[in-house]
């Protein structure tokens, strides 16, 4: 088949590469001049199940706290309706989830893909020799017993799905990552054995070449303007008739509703801004070996190479393009708390704000459109990195006509 791909993040380049290894013409529509410059360009590198990740999905971690300096989640001065319709969505989610005391089944959607996920990506990272810079292990802070009661739905339906998730005390913990501050108060922590930190940006651009190989073109620098139905096809901004398809996939992140919207196809997804600090090592004794999240402030400190990168922060609503000076301040205040003196931040420090694709239950939506043609996998929200490589495959074989080899169910566009 010939296939279309809007979008080169982390979503659209698996994809990509699924498809071009199944023998499709694959062609990727980029906007910006290489892959992975958005959303997937300087991740929290949590490669973990996806219901750990802070913001995850409703219920699976902290309610937010919305005022003062250790506010959770930061609404802007320009939230729109979609915004605050998302933001009902979520709480009554995580009400329902809290007064039930039962994980949502968006948290079991979440943790099949993710687990899926890691999987194919381990297979693929092996089979391509792709070399990404990661480390093994990831470590969940608990500073206090309020930490460990906001992850217990998340904890159920892991276990129910059979992972491995290790309940260790504050020395154990400290075993395991030497570096943390013993000034730093912990009641326990969840250890994660097969949890990475992992460099998405990188790993995209390894599996970028790869797709290649197997012809997948990219066409970076180029815009999708519009999608079409009856045949599928895209028009690219600039040119005066739509490219035909046989298939498009929309891969196109927080961009992807708004090209939807013109084929009558609507999708609940907002832009969760956040952004990370990655910094030089400066003592490799008092720096993270794999990867830590720190629950109670949903925040995640990664090893990756000779840096070390701390990430959080949730802001809803169009606001400055710069990041947040609270979220910094957080960041800042975080790694000092957990790794005092393990990286140097008088030079090679790289600040960097992204957004999160957020839909209002936490899956993705990945499988077919009420237009004949058109695909999605999109929506990743928090944990794009985790279940990039897995939604990509699953979304291959529905598109190639085989059966994926995991259930989708509550994965589908439908749902909303
Ligand atoms: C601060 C922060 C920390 C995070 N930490 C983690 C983590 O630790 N672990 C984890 O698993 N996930 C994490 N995430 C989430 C993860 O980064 C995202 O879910 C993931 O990157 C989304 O990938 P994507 O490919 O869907 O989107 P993107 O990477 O944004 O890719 C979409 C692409 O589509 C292109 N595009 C859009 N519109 C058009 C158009 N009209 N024409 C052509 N191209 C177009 C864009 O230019 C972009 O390149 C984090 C996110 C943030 C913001």
């Amino acid at each position: 088949m010939k296939i279309a791909i809007v979008g080169a993040g982390i979503v659209g380049v698996t994809t990509a590469h699924e498809l071009a290894q199944d023998g499709h013409a694959v062609t990727v529509f980029e906007q910006r001049s290489a892959a992975a410059e958005e959303a997937s360009f300087a991740t929290g590198g949590l490669l973990a199940p996806g219901v750990l990740s802070p913001w995850s999905a409703p219920g699976a971690s902290q309610t937010p706290a919305y005022f003062g300096r250790h506010a959770t989640l930061r609404l802007g001065s320009g939230l729109t309706l979609a915004d605050l319709s998302w933001l009902r969505r979520w709480r009554r989610a995580a009400r329902a989830s809290a007064r039930s005391g039962e994980p949502l089944p968006s948290l079991a959607a979440l943790e099949r893909l993710a687990r899926y996920s890691h999987a194919r990506l381990q297979h693929l990272a092996e089979s391509l020799d792709l070399q990404f810079e990661h480390s093994p292990g990831a470590l969940l802070l608990l500073r206090t017993p309020r930490d460990a009661q906001a992850l217990a739905p998340a904890l159920k339906a892991l276990r129910d799905a059979g992972s491995t998730i290790r309940e260790v005390d504050a020395d154990t913990a400290r075993t395991l990552e030497p570096g943390l501050s013993h000034a730093l108060p912990l009641t326990s922590a969840l250890h994660v054995p097969d949890g990475l930190a992992g460099n998405c940006r990188q790993f995209a651009l390894l599996l970028r070449q790869a797709a290649q190989q197997h012809g997948a073109q990219f066409h970076f620098n180029t815009r999708v303007a519009r999608l079409t139905g009856h045949p599928a096809g895209v028009q690219v901004e600039g040119e005066s008739a739509p490219r035909p398809f046989d298939a498009v996939v929309l891969c196109a992140g927080v961009q992807s509703a708004a090209l939807l919207q013109p084929l009558g196809q609507r999708l609940p997804l907002v832009a969760l801004h956040g952004s990370s600090v990655s910094a030089p090592l400066r003592e490799e004794l008092h720096a993270p070996l794999g990867v830590v999240v720190d629950v109670q402030t949903q925040t995640t400190i990664a090893r990756l190479g000779q840096r070390v990168r701390v990430s959080g922060g949730a802001e809803l609503g169009r606001s400055a393009a710069q990041a947040h000076p609270q979220t910094l301040k957080t960041l800042y205040r975080v790694l000092g708390e957990c790794f005092p003196g393990g990286v140097s931040h008088s030079s090679g420090v790289q600040v960097w704000r992204g957004a999160r694709p957020m839909l209002p239950d936490g899956p993705p939506a990945v499988g077919a459109t009420a237009v004949p043609g058109l695909w999605l996998n999109l929506g990743h929200g928090a944990s794009g990195w985790a279940l990039a490589c897995g939604s990509a495959r699953a979304l291959a074989d529905q598109i190639t006509g085989r059966t994926p080899d995991i259930s989708l169910e509550g994965l589908g566009a439908q749902r909303f």
